[in-house]
């Protein structure tokens, strides 16, 4: 239920954006979505798509951008992007980086609005 809860905010902020320009329809939200927001791309999706049905926005569409794991390893002093988010260690030199770079994201990004 997670997921249905984030939906129906963020139809919430569009609404807030409709009305802040006198109505105007929108037509996308762009949302961006790390693997450690511990939200699945999925059923955020469904989710979606049941809230916009309880919502005066049944034609909004929703576009998420799945957003890397990347961390810096303090040791190869490099940023690396990881394969999984078990553990968080380097695939280099295998030390654990507690050093997100992105990945944490569940944000929108854009929006696009009937003008
Ligand atoms: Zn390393």
């Amino acid at each position: 239920m997670h997921e249905l809860s984030l939906a129906m905010s963020i139809l919430d902020i569009a609404g807030e954006e409709s009305d802040r320009r006198g109505g105007a329809e929108i037509k996308s939200i762009y949302l961006k979505l790390g693997p450690l927001s511990g939200v699945i791309k999925q059923a955020l999706i469904s989710a979606f798509d049941l809230a916009r049905e309880m919502s005066p926005f049944s034609k909004v569409e929703l576009v998420v951008e799945e957003v890397p794991l990347r961390v810096r390893c303090h040791v190869c002093d490099t940023e690396r992007e990881l394969p999984c988010f078990q553990d968080l260690c380097c695939p280099e030199c295998g030390t654990p980086c507690g050093d997100v770079v992105c990945g944490r994201e569940l944000e929108i990004v854009a929006m696009e609005i009937e003008s």
